[in-house]
């Protein structure tokens, strides 16, 4: 080739790939415009849990799978209380990918919004709404890769299975909890399941801190305390009541510190996270969190800040309380319920043991409310590899770490049956965005509607095809 050939050549090549480009830029915004447009519908769908009413929600999914010729069912698990299953099938070389959300959202009060939260207000290049970040934008993101992939027709190696489940936000009994326990046939085999919680933390600047995915979470331990004593007038006080027992232990409890422990999942968070840290000292601290929070001091000013202190040792608050119902009876009975949540690996009897011994009252009654074993998958796993490769491309030397979960999520029901579950939510959000999860005026950047949806494409197309 002549020089002269060469450089038309080079000019023919630069013009077809801007026109490869464009073309591929024009398919990407239909997608996001799509994505757009699904979630302020999906969002105008008022799924306040109480009552949830998600069969609503179930059949605006439906719907669509049926337009797309994607097989699906509707699961009532209750009245009004519906679960979508849609499945994608693939060769079967690999397991499922099971991509889980939640349809109901928490309630609004509706005096400290600044819009309609159920009305989808586009503003300030946000999409406003109760469910915008918990949990229907990841929802329909998780649609949308499984609709990209559809319509492209590329072969699967893996099953795509959706499933979004109602009654998360009371625990998820008639949800995911449901399709599990009754329908364990269609998930069992899942390879992994991705699930709300971790996501692409980024500062005021925009630019991306770490790619948060969790594989493991805290377990609700909620117990009752029960006190009882002799009855009486409230004029004749009574020094053994119910009422000064159960105080008396609460106050024990209270002063009770926990132990500190850290959990593999958090200590490689910290690890992770340390070169944010402007200080070398702090750095050098987190690197090895176990051994640094062996000193006092360090200790005190780490458990300051309540996440770092929820994320190293299990929890009790004190959140009910119940005495007499009359101001001048002195009741036989007084009660308390404590919100426990254990570290992942911790046997929820010895805690029970260790609670007996802080409280010193035989005479105290304790129920367990609610419990499950606390959860956790595998800090390595093709999904971790997956999402490593997608954060070098768009935020090179960005790392992804594994946050641990103070709350809990849906993934428990999987973990318990021994399918990894991971917490990743494809948006980038800053900390002022995250504030109003469960908040006031929740919202999604347009920005992370088009980002996210493109990031899932990309997840789900490196997990199914590869
Ligand atoms: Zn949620």
């Amino acid at each position: 080739m002549t020089n002269r050939s060469t450089s038309l050549f080079a000019i023919g090549f630069a013009l077809f790939a801007l026109a490869v480009t464009q073309r591929a830029g024009a398919q990407d915004t239909a997608l996001e415009q799509e994505a757009l447009s699904l979630l302020s519908r999906y969002l105008r769908i008022d799924t306040t849990n109480p009552p949830g009413n998600e069969i609503r929600t179930a059949q605006f999914f439906k719907a669509i799978f049926d337009r797309e010729g994607i097989e699906s069912r509707i699961f009532e698990s209750a009245p009004g209380r519906g679960n979508i299953y849609a499945r994608l099938r693939g060769d079967g070389s690999k397991k499922a990918v099971v991509l889980l959300s939640h349809m109901d959202v928490v309630p609004v009060d509706r005096r400290h919004w600044s819009v309609d939260p159920f009305a989808a207000v586009i503003k300030d290049d946000y999409l406003w709404g109760r469910g915008a970040l918990d949990v229907k934008g990841l929802g329909i993101v998780e649609l949308m890769a499984m609709l990209a992939l559809k319509r492209e027709g590329v072969p699967l190696k893996a099953d795509i299975v959706f499933l979004a489940t109602a009654d998360e936000e009371a625990g998820g009994a008639l949800g995911a909890g449901y399709m599990v326990r009754e329908h364990f046939d269609l998930l069992k085999d899942a390879g992994v399941v991705i699930n709300e919680f971790g996501f692409i933390a980024v500062g005021d600047d925009g630019k991306a801190n770490y790619y948060g995915a969790s594989p493991a979470e805290k377990a609700p331990f909620w117990l009752k305390l029960t006190a009882t004593g002799t009855p009486g007038h409230g004029s004749r006080p009574r020094p053994d009541s119910a009422v000064i027992r159960l105080i008396e232990a609460l106050h024990r409890i209270a002063a009770y510190r926990t132990p500190l422990g850290v959990d593999p999942v958090a200590q490689k968070f910290y690890a992770d996270i340390a070169e944010l840290e402007p200080t070398p000292e702090k750095r050098q601290r987190l690197k090895n969190l176990r051994e640094s929070l062996k000193d006092p001091a360090f200790a005190a000013e780490f458990t300051r800040d309540l996440r770092d202190n929820a994320t190293v040792r299990n929890t009790i608050s004190i959140t009910m309380l119940e005495g007499s119902s009359k101001v001048n009876v002195i009741p036989a009975e007084a009660t308390a319920q404590l919100d426990v949540r254990l570290l992942p690996g911790q046997d929820p009897a010895l805690f029970l043991t260790d609670l007996r011994q802080v409280i010193a009252d035989d005479g105290i009654r304790i129920d367990v409310v609610l419990s499950f074993a606390p959860s956790a998958s595998p800090i390595e796993s093709e999904f971790i590899t997956v999402l490593e490769g997608i954060a070098g491309k768009a935020d090179p030397g960005v790392k992804v770490t594994t946050p641990l979960t103070s709350g809990f999520t849906d993934c428990h029901f999987f973990r318990e049956k021994g399918i990894p579950c991971y917490g990743f939510v494809p948006f980038r959000l800053s900390a002022r965005e995250l504030a109003t999860v469960h908040g006031n005026d929740e919202r999604l950047s347009l920005d992370n509607v088009r980002s996210g949806t493109r990031t899932m494409v990309e997840i789900l197309r490196r997990l199914t095809t590869q």
